[in-house]
């Protein structure tokens, strides 16, 4: 189902549309609060973007520089070229430990490779361990957003869910009850796992370790107990120097959910002893994005979720209707660099209004490029035969006076006198909006009698 058609999907549920819009926006508010009591938050940003500019322009040798770093400290270190080979090589380590249970916190890398599907079906029960992963897992559903997973579910919805998989009151949808069931739930899974994934916020190439940001600690809980860490991801999480940590830090949660700081910014440097500690470093697309100049900005992204809950269009049009692990803004510039043929659909759902450029901790250009995608898709032949023939056809009319005057004339003949030429169902313009009243005659006739 393409973007258009899941969102009118998602649209049918009013209730439900109107207060995923009002709650992402009130995350935004509480963002724009957190970042204003900052003076120097402009210049946060820009430092940031910066330090990514310079991470992009030097990736080979920070990342070479990062492996080397983290193999000093007892790391073991693992390249692979795209998403069936990150699945492979995790899957490769489960079974040298003999194991087929794990715990596993949020990672959107994990979700871009389809891990635990893949798992799954070579035997390996995976137990998400952040709160709303855990939720649509139950549900058995993607999550719809990189930071507020489940955030288009009610807490009455949630609470029939838990009652189903995890025993709680039947009715009962008391958030704390049922956190508290939750939590009950997986600290039996954090005690018995002996693997655990995480993923990986920031990588230092300096000295080797990387920081993963949980507000629920479980990403720790499943570190720590297991006697086996893995952590996965993209290659564009490397960052020069420790010191620049703090930049990244301040800006990551003030702009994903208003807080100061993320509640638990966990620093791995080693494998405690008798423990091992891998890393997957996974490209998987992302040198071909890094090649495509006018794309490159969008490798900058620390996957705060700001674009997303500004953005007019994902307010109301829900995560799922993105088709990708990352959705929204963001998501729509990075998913046609895997796939133009199934994503081309993405970069047409904006309004262009900037919004989620102004956002952005890392100021990624982001309507910009979304515009240049559109362009991009349209001229290696991407975009819908509907939408190709139709400029094709406004192309003609709108260059030549003749052509336009009759088809202007044309026009306002078949809205007075044959208005279901236009008013019906095939025209998805006429499904959301009342149809205008036709005019008697054209501007330029009305501008000819009355002042020519
Ligand atoms: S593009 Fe910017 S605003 Fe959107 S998720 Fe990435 S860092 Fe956050």
């Amino acid at each position: 189902m393409n973007h258009a058609d899941a969102a009118e999907k998602f649209n049918k549920d009013f209730d439900r549309t109107t207060w995923h819009d009002e709650t992402l926006w009130w995350v935004r508010q509480k963002r724009d609060r957190a970042a204003f009591a900052i003076p120097e938050w402009e210049q946060l940003r820009e430092t940031a973007s910066q330090i990514k500019h310079n991470v992009l322009s030097n990736l080979d040798n920070y990342l070479i520089e990062f492996e080397k770093n983290a193999q000093k400290n007892g790391i073991t270190v693992h390249w692979a070229a795209d998403a069936h080979e990150h699945n492979q090589i995790v899957l490769s380590i489960l079974k040298s430990q003999g194991v087929t249970e794990i715990v596993k916190s949020k990672s959107m890398l994990t979700e871009e490779c389809h891990l635990n599907p893949y798992l799954t079906e070579n035997g390996v029960e995976v137990i998400d361990t952040d709160l709303g992963e855990r939720i649509v897992q139950l549900a058995d559903e993607p999550p719809s957003h990189i930071v507020l997973p489940c955030i288009h579910w009610k807490k009455e919805e949630i609470g029939v869910l838990f009652h189903k998989h995890l025993g709680t009151p039947e009715g009962c949808a008391d958030p704390v009850l049922l956190t508290h069931a939750a939590r009950a739930n997986l600290r039996e899974k954090f005690l018995t796992r002996r693997v655990a994934i995480t993923g990986v916020n920031f990588a230092v190439a300096e000295t080797g370790e990387f920081v993963v940001c949980t507000n629920e600690g479980n990403a720790d809980m499943g570190a720590h107990l297991a006697d086996v860490h893995i952590a996965c991801m993209g290659i564009e999480k490397i960052i020069p120097k420790r010191e620049h940590l703090g930049v990244f830090l301040r800006l990551l949660t003030r702009s994903a959910t208003g807080q100061p700081i993320t509640t638990y910014s966990s620093h791995f440097g080693k494998p405690r002893e008798g423990q091992q500690m891998h890393i997957v470093l996974v490209d998987n697309g992302r040198t071909v994005q890094l090649g495509r100049e006018q794309f490159r900005n969008s490798l900058k992204c620390i996957r705060c979720g700001a674009c997303m809950n500004t953005c007019p269009v994902y307010r109301r049009s829900g995560g799922h209707s993105y088709h990708n692990a990352v959705a929204g803004p963001i998501g729509a510039i990075l998913a046609p660099n895997l796939d133009m043929t199934k994503n081309a659909d993405l970069p047409f759902a904006s309004t262009l209004c900037g919004s989620c450029s102004n956002v952005c901790p890392v100021k990624i250009n982001i309507h910009e490029q979304l515009y240049e995608w559109r362009q991009v898709l349209t001229k290696s032949g991407h975009s819908p035969t509907a939408k190709t023939l139709s400029m094709k056809v406004m192309s003609a009319v709108l260059s030549n006076p003749t052509v336009y005057h009759l088809s202007g004339k044309i026009g306002r003949f078949a809205m007075a006198n044959a208005p279901f030429v236009v008013n019906n169902s095939f025209n998805p313009w006429f499904k959301q909006r009342e149809m205008p009243e036709p005019p008697k005659e054209s501007f330029g006739e009305w501008y000819k009698k009355n002042r020519g």
